[in-house]
């Protein structure tokens, strides 16, 4: 008989995996790689239990296994990352989407109506899952998504395309903006932007750090709020008058961003994610 036997072969990675992994996480890890690579599902093992794969999908699934033990993100493994009923593709051009993030598009599109046309940006789109997810549950919303970086921006027009939306895509530096897209009406801006300080680089995950976009995560000790002054910045002008902006931000960072919102004359409120944490700031006019 050609190939290997499935179950044989779930044994060795799984064995391999908890030499850096606990046995829950190798095995949860292992029902990623079977179904995700290769389309196999719990279901499929239970129905055929004489399951097999080929010489290349073992090969693949040896690569796969040794990129997880250095450390890899699973969804780099992969390329598969999922958010909000989306899949997505993913590559280290891009952050891999956090399930805080849900809880942004979530609390940004609980007050909007889904029935008449709005303008929607998402600043420093990555992957693409805030723009998409957008333009997913709001079908009539145009949606721009700015990114300063070409690879990510492919990404995301990748992923529109995968989950058949329609998401503009900008190329543009927030910071120094030369884009006419920043000139035209907007409903509702969300942005989850660089907010990590490079202070906090030693409490973060090697898995984070040595894997994922620098560009995405940092900004400086002396100025970690420059996206968020700059976007505001950009948005009031074009803001509508029931309008808001969504961040997604750092949760050291809540006073000081009440703080900015007060500076430029503005109402912000705090928001906390699924872990407690406060990990959102809305702002706006009234
Ligand atoms: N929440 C991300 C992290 O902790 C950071 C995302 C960001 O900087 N926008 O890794």
């Amino acid at each position: 008989m050609t190939g290997f036997n499935l179950n044989k072969v779930k044994r060795h990675f799984t064995e391999l995996l908890s030499t850096r992994f606990t046995m829950r996480e190798a095995n949860q890890l292992m029902r990623i790689l079977l179904e995700d690579l290769f389309g196999i599902d719990l279901k499929q093992e239970l129905l055929y239990p004489e399951l097999r794969i080929d010489e290349l999908q073992h090969a693949t699934l040896e690569e796969a296994v040794n990129k997880l033990l250095k450390g890899m993100p699973i969804q780099y493994v992969t390329g598969i990352a999922r958010f909000d009923d989306l899949v997505l593709h993913v590559d280290e051009s891009v952050l891999i989407p956090r399930p805080e993030t849900e809880g942004l598009v979530n609390h940004a599109l609980k007050g909007f109506p889904h029935d008449r046309p709005l303008r929607v940006w998402d600043v420093g789109t990555g992957s693409g899952c805030v723009a998409i997810a957008v333009a997913k549950r709001l079908p009539q919303a145009k949606v721009l998504a700015f990114d300063i970086d070409e690879h990510a921006l492919n990404t995301a027009r990748h992923n529109a395309a995968l989950n058949q939306v329609d998401v503009e895509l900008v190329r543009d530096d927030v910071l120094a903006p030369t884009s006419e897209q920043w000139h035209h009406p907007v409903d509702l801006v969300i942005s989850n932007p660089p907010y990590v300080r490079e202070q906090e680089r030693s409490t973060m995950e090697p898995t984070v750090l040595d894997f994922e976009p620098h560009i995405a995560l940092f900004v400086p000790d002396d100025d970690p709020l420059r996206f968020y002054r700059q976007i505001l910045q950009l948005a009031l002008p074009q803001l509508t008058p029931t309008g808001a902006v969504w961040f997604e931000i750092n949760e050291a960072m809540g006073e000081e961003m009440l703080q900015l919102c007060q500076s430029m004359d503005l109402q912000g409120n705090l928001y906390v994610d699924f872990a407690g944490k406060t990990r959102f700031c809305c702002v706006n006019f009234s």
